[in-house]
């Protein structure tokens, strides 16, 4: 009998104690930053504080390198002297982006830059610029000038480059690579609403990612997501009303130097990989909705919810399996084939 009972106690204790392991192995440590003109948050689950302080730093390393507004970063120095060596993280993006302006007959522009900055997009000092100026300034918005030289890139006089519409989703990738090479099974990040996720929940079940409306304040629905990004492009993040009430926001027709009112409120991609979903949800909403859903077609690597302004929520299939739309969200949901 005896022996029983202090089997038992021993038996629980080594439960509780596994239980303990389990708990410590699985520690939560969250992380605050802003950085990229944004408030990040970084949440793993396991992992060290050795980790948390290297996550920390990549994301101001890669800021360093590309951002377009420090001086002495390789955008700065492109953009003010015509040429730059560039780090391999500016390599890596630049490439990478170049590649995606190419793909979506340059909806994304990495040269928009000037438009963006008259619109005042870059100050918050906004103002609608006319029409003389936008003609202007979009003579010299063309990807394609973009040179690769020996050592890093080059640009003809007038133009200027800005990485800022996949900057973000590059970053997602290189954190998430390192917090599973880190041996990691469970993070998220929230990168200034860019969603990347590493596996899914410790205890097992998918992580739920929020697509907020692009209209009032609430959700649009929840998505399941497992070791993938989630990225919204939203006419509502950042916008401002003329005189004559117009509504003009930061996501520019490179076509028109006109910010995009192509039917799109709302873009949000999800894929493996965050550069190509943080790309794409710029891209695609310039393209409204008939070329979005035709790029789609032609390239199926990922996944959409496209909000129109004629009050659809247009979803692919696969997605649709994945979602769950709020009881008081206003728009049709209508699945893609
Ligand atoms: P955010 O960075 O605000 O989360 P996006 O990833 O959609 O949103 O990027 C929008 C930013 O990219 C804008 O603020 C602007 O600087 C730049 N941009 C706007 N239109 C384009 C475009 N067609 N191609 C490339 N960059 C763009
Ligand atoms: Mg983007």
């Amino acid at each position: 009998m005896k022996k029983r009972v202090v089997a038992l106690i021993m038996c629980i204790m080594f439960l509780l104690g596994g239980c303990q392991a389990e708990a410590a192995k699985n520690e939560e440590r969250t992380t605050y930053l802003f950085a990229m003109d944004t408030t990040m948050t970084i949440r793993v689950f396991g992992g060290s504080d050795e980790l948390m302080q290297s996550l920390q730093k990549r994301v101001n390393g890669i800021e360093n390198e590309v951002s377009v507004t420090r001086e002495g970063s390789d955008i700065y120095r492109l953009n003010h002297e015509g040429s730059t060596n560039a780090a391999p993280d500016t390599e890596v993006i630049m490439n990478r982006a170049l590649k995606i302006c190419e793909d979506t007959e340059g909806a994304l522009d990495v040269s928009v830059y000037p438009v963006v900055r008259e619109w005042g997009f870059t100050t918050g000092e906004y103002h609608v610029p006319s029409q003389e100026k936008l003609e202007e300034l979009i003579a010299f918005v063309d990807y394609k000038k973009v040179e690769p030289t020996e050592e890093g890139f080059r640009i003809p006089d007038g133009m200027a480059v800005d990485l800022g519409s996949v900057t973000k989703g590059y970053t997602g990738d290189v954190l998430a690579e390192m917090i599973r090479s880190d041996g990691v099974k469970s993070a998220i990040l929230d990168l200034g609403g860019n969603i990347h996720t590493v596996g899914k929940k410790i205890n097992g079940s998918f992580w739920r990612v929020a697509v907020r409306s692009p209209e009032g304040t609430g959700l649009v629905g929840v998505l399941e997501v497992a070791d993938e990004a989630v990225i919204t492009s939203g006419g509502y993040e950042r916008f401002f009303e003329d005189e004559d009430g117009n509504i003009w926001w930061h996501i520019i027709d490179p076509a028109t130097g006109y910010p995009a009112k192509n039917g799109v409120i709302s873009m949000t991609i999800v894929g493996r990989e965050g550069i190509r979903c943080d790309a794409l949800s710029t891209a695609l909403f310039v393209m409204g909705p008939e070329r979005a859903a035709e790029y789609w077609r032609a390239h199926g690597d990922f996944e959409m919810i496209m909000i129109t302004d004629s009050g659809d929520l247009f979803i692919t299939p696969a997605l649709n399996e994945r979602f769950t739309p709020d009881a008081a969200m206003p728009y049709h949901v209508k699945v893609l084939g």
